[in-house]
């Protein structure tokens, strides 16, 4: 049951299917050089991509989405012929491909980009001005992908292993922003442009590179964290740079407390920075961008209704969160995007349990039950780029709160999160192995859990009923395979059940007891006699 009950096409295939033409190469590096100019709404430039020899060498599929162009192929001073599919480019090399080499190709390309029409969700560029009406510039393109405005290899399984380097020009009077450390500023007087070098050293998400364009400001502090000395720098439009420095006061409460539940910031190399960008926010990898108006909540608002959403400045928090859930570990396929949102949704949670202690993070996840579809499943179809169902975000994050309480030892859970962050460090993973990893640390077979929540839209029930001082229980509503202990209350006495399919009698020697089922387990409860 899949969530876009469209036909796929070849090109979804070529988008997200690890082809011959990709599988053979292993991506080492970009050299992403690009110039923006505002007053086209346009972008051109190049892309050195530097790759290693794995397979036998056939063409080599680049991506680029229309109306950008792909004008340009070139390896060891040759230029290539390339052969055009829709947004995939397949180009044949001239030069020998030796096994465990390393070769550079460079691209040029130029156009203007589709324009984000709801960014972050729809993506693109967005091309706006800020209150002096100097041009503010930013893209996002997750799911869409980074292919929508520069060429590069545009599947999630393939990271750059040695980083990237991004040069930016842009007008002298704006400033670029993006991932990784500004390493030189270029000014070329007569053509009145700067350029920004970025480097990223480590491995980098391609939908994560991005580019901020604006008359920013910055201002930024040093960290002591787990892993030493950590540079936190924001980067905000001159006009907000007094809010900017009172709200973003969440940054470094958001390092405290996710150090402590994920292990050390997983970028050191690279800095953690809050960029402000004209829309809500996005999870670029070293640059996470903001736009949620300098308050707290979602744009001011408690989407858990609990209150406890009011205490932090949800872009802040969320958005960041993603650097441990989604940049440290990464889908290969989108269709497990769980991975990211999920564990990035409870983020917020750990975060209430941080500060304010355990009961303050159960009342935001409860309260975000009321967002729960159960329409679709949480997990998409593989292969097509498509992700799931939107239930990743708030279902997703209520999974992980009932695992916990199965686990109901909160030093384990600890551990499993930041195992979790070793183990995949700087790694792109399926689902799978997540799920092996914690039901392996937890010593409990989580499996049909996961396949219960993540891969069917059913919630369990708990069906009891009470006869002669006897509780009759099982659950309903269930994947075949369906095992999970649960926590219960008798007449207000604890209780630890294990419900099968089948029914379960249990003596309570009560005729009228009241029977409630822990509040934070995400399941439902019938009593099925009403009694
Ligand atoms: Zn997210």
């Amino acid at each position: 049951m899949f969530p876009h009950s469209e036909e796929f096409t070849r090109q979804d295939t070529l988008r997200g299917t690890i082809t011959p033409e990709r599988a053979w190469w292993d991506l080492q590096y970009y050299h992403l050089e690009v110039t923006v100019d505002p007053k086209t709404k346009s972008l051109s430039g190049k892309n050195t991509v530097r790759y290693k020899v794995v397979e036998a060498p056939k063409r080599i599929q680049i991506d680029l989405q229309a109306p950008m162009k792909l004008t340009k192929a070139a390896q060891d001073g040759a230029e290539l012929e390339i052969e055009h599919e829709g947004n995939a480019h397949f180009i044949t090399l001239k030069s020998a491909q030796p096994l465990g080499e390393e070769k550079e190709l460079i691209l040029t390309f130029s156009g203007t980009p589709v324009e984000a029409i709801r960014p972050p969700w729809d993506g693109g560029l967005t091309w706006e001005k800020d209150s002096n009406g100097l041009p503010f510039i930013a893209n996002s393109n997750q799911g869409l992908g980074a292919s929508i405005w520069w060429p590069n290899k545009d599947h999630m399984y393939d990271e750059p292993d040695q980083g990237v380097l991004i040069s930016v020009t842009v007008p002298e009077n704006l400033m670029d922003v993006s991932n990784g450390r500004l390493i030189k500023t270029d000014h070329n007087k007569a053509a009145k442009t700067k350029t920004y070098h970025w480097e990223v050293k480590n491995p980098i998400n391609n939908y994560g590179i991005n580019i901020n364009v604006g008359d920013y400001v910055h201002f930024g502090e040093k960290y002591k964290g787990e892993k030493g000395e950590l540079d936190m720098d924001y980067y905000v439009l001159r006009e907000n740079l007094a809010k900017a420095k009172k709200q973003f006061k969440d940054a470094p409460r958001m390092m405290e407390a996710f150090e402590y539940w994920f292990g050390p910031y997983p970028f050191y190399e690279d800095s953690y920075k809050l960029v402000e960008v004209p829309y809500l926010g996005m999870e670029h990898q070293s640059s996470v961008t903001y736009g949620n108006n300098y308050e707290n909540g979602y744009l001011g608002r408690d989407i858990s209704g609990s209150g406890w959403g009011l205490k932090f400045d949800f872009i802040i928090i969320h958005e960041s969160g993603h650097e441990w859930f989604a940049n440290n570990i990464t889908y290969r396929d989108i269709a497990d995007m769980w991975i990211h949102e999920s564990f990035t949704s409870y983020s917020e949670n750990l975060f209430l349990d941080y500060f304010y202690g355990e009961e303050a993070g159960s009342a935001y996840t409860l309260g975000l039950r009321k967002g729960i579809a159960n329409a679709e499943t949480i997990i998409g179809p593989y292969g097509v780029n498509q992700e799931g169902s939107g239930d990743m975000y708030n279902k997703g994050h209520n999974m992980l709160h009932t695992i916990r309480q199965i686990l109901n030892d909160d030093d384990k859970w600890r551990a499993i999160l930041r195992g979790l962050n070793s183990e995949f460090y700087h790694k792109t993973v399926s689902t799978r192995q997540i799920e092996n990893y914690i039901s392996q640390k937890a010593g409990i077979n989580l499996t049909p859990v996961f396949d219960q929540y993540l891969r069917d839209i059913r919630i369990p029930i708990f069906s009891y009923y009470l006869q002669d001082g006897k509780l009759n229980y099982r659950w309903e509503n269930v994947i075949e395979s369906f095992d999970m202990p649960l926590k219960i209350y008798v007449d207000g006495k604890e209780m630890n059940v294990t419900p099968t399919r089948q029914w379960q009698v249990v003596d309570v020697n009560q005729k009228n007891a009241k029977i409630i089922v822990d509040k934070d387990y995400y399941v439902g409860t019938m009593n099925i006699l009403g009694n």
